[in-house]
């Protein structure tokens, strides 16, 4: 069979790869290990060709290793390819402190000294990248649309691929193996057909995002709503990476009721890729966003782009809430996305795709609409009420539940008719807790101190990095660590091979 690379990435049987002899330098079939039967015999395998994934497989392939990569899903660049993109971090220590307080300072220190290095590996790549915001980092694609981002990592996977690395799309990585020592000897994988697959390593890699769409560990970690909980994100990111490596006695680190997100449309038919433009109501923190007892629950402009208001979600009832805003602030707001591109209409979107949207010339019509779906009229009303008030007399911060701008959002009164309702619900895109790990992206063993040998992950998949600050990173903080295991594991297979 004539293979090329574009088969590799569309997830081609083992057998033909080795076959079309294109196997990376270094891997060996199974037939010359006839005792126990493997498919690869690599230095370096990683789960996961999200950002966080390719730069872990580039980072460790420019540094001589011979590396297999298994990818869940259909298309490569996993979470970022439906985001905005910011692959960003914090310029230093001081700028990292100020904007992550509750992050141990290693962690920070890892980040601030290797968003660089994972620039460079992109740069070296010819990546199709645009500077990233306050120039550290990079944004992915050439320029912000979808098709550039997922361009951008169909590019660097075939050029992994084109450098001599394996690529197995829609294969799941589902158990790590050990030695009797408890070292990590490589991974076992399922293919979308069910055939399994075994891959020797020296070093393991686990790039393979969180839990966003595993109800029980959501539920477990997250509390009692956690099930109601959207997955925004790819998925394919339901828990594995975690399991696998608590299997192998993995600690977990701090943190594992902490996410990033956003508040997404509820019952709204909105798909991975449709999150960025229409399913994520990113005008929220310049309007009011009440529980089903018609109240404001927490500050809508706190945060980046509406992301603590999202968490704070997750304690109201059902996880749900409404976006309540006017006229003005849809014309001004209603289709510029978080990265202040304009996009889809997004109510006009949601409303087409059967989500809860309510529409009326009076708040009292409108609060009285919102009643049917379970929300309390009368306080509505009054919230509302107080809240323009509070905006005529200056004095937001007084409101019971205090309004301020935070970093992008502003303070508008919801005065202008029609008004609208938009009913959302928490959203997880980016879990900050995870599989414990040193400052190496060592993954520690249950006694939180000492590695295992071999195992080696990154956020998500790994958490208790940024401690529930979002700062615009998850990408950033992915790479970062990314680049950082990606070079320990170097070191680990080389020291191995002395
Ligand atoms: C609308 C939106 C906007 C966003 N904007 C930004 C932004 O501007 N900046 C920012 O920093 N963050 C942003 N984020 C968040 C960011 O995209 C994610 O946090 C980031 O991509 C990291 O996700 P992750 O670590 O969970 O893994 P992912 O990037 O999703 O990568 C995990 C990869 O592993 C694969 N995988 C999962 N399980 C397995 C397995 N068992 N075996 C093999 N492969 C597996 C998945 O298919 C996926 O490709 C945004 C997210 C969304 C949805």
């Amino acid at each position: 069979m004539d293979l090329n690379r574009r088969d590799f990435l569309k997830g081609a049987a083992v057998a033909s790869v080795v076959a079309a002899g294109s196997l990376a330098v270094g891997c060996t079939p199974a037939e010359e290990e006839p005792a126990e039967k493997w498919e690869y015999d690599v230095d370096v395998a990683v789960a996961g060709f999200g950002a966080g994934g390719a730069m872990a497989a580039l980072t460790a392939q420019k540094g001589g290793a011979s590396v297999v990569c298994v990818e869940a899903y259909h298309q490569v660049g996993g979470t970022a390819m439906d985001s905005a993109g910011g692959a960003t971090g914090p310029g230093s220590m001081e700028v990292a402190q100020a904007n992550m307080p509750y992050s141990k300072p290693e962690f920070l220190q890892t980040f601030v000294d290797c968003i660089g290095e994972a620039t460079n590996v992109m740069e070296e790549y010819d990546a199709f990248i645009r500077p990233g915001a306050g120039g550290v980092g990079f944004t992915i694609g050439a320029e912000s649309t979808h098709k550039a981002r997922v361009e951008c990592y169909e590019d660097l996977a075939e050029k992994f691929v084109d450098g001599g690395g394996v690529l197995l799309m829609e294969t799941k990585a589902f158990k790590l193996l050990t030695n009797e020592d408890g070292s990590i000897v490589g991974l076992m994988a399922r293919k979308s057909d069910g055939t399994e697959i075994k891959i020797k390593a020296k070093a393991v890699i686990l790039a393979c995002g969180g839990f966003q769409n595993n109800p029980e560990l959501k539920t477990k970690f997250f509390g009692p709503m956690g099930d109601q909980v959207f997955c925004r994100a790819v998925p394919t990111n339901d828990g594995t990476g975690l399991l696998m490596a608590k299997e192998v006695g993995a600690a977990l680190s701090t943190g594992l009721g902490t996410f990033y997100g956003h508040s997404m449309a509820a019952n709204a038919d909105v798909e991975f890729m449709d999150f960025y433009e229409i399913g994520s109501q990113y005008h929220d923190n310049r309007c009011i966003v009440v529980n089903l007892d018609g109240k404001r629950y927490y500050d809508e402009g706190a945060g980046v782009a509406g992301d603590m208001n999202n968490l704070e979600l997750i304690n109201q009832r059902y996880a749900r809430g409404c976006v309540i805003f006017d006229q003005n602030i849809y014309d001004e707001w209603g289709s510029i996305s978080a990265g202040g591109d304009k996009g889809a209409d997004r109510t006009a979107e949601v409303i087409e795709r059967g989500g809860r949207v309510a529409k009326a010339d009076t708040i009292e019509e409108l609060a009285e609409k919102m009643s049917a779906w379970g929300y309390h009229k009368a306080n509505t009303i009054k919230t509302v009420k107080e809240y323009n008030e509070a905006i005529d007399n200056g004095t937001t911060a007084d409101l019971e539940v205090p309004r301020t701008t935070g970093l992008i959002a502003s303070i508008i009164k919801i005065v202008e008719p029609p008004f609208y309702a938009t009913e959302v619900v928490c959203g997880v895109s980016c879990c900050y807790g995870g599989v414990a790990i040193n400052p190496n992206g060592e993954v520690l063993k249950e006694d939180g101190v000492k590695p295992i040998p071999g195992l080696y992950a990154i956020p998500g998949t790994a958490g208790g990095i940024t401690s529930a600050h979002y700062y615009r990173s998850s990408i950033g903080a992915a790479v970062a660590y990314a680049w950082k295991a990606a070079t320990c594991a170097l070191d680990y297979v080389s020291a191995g091979q002395e």
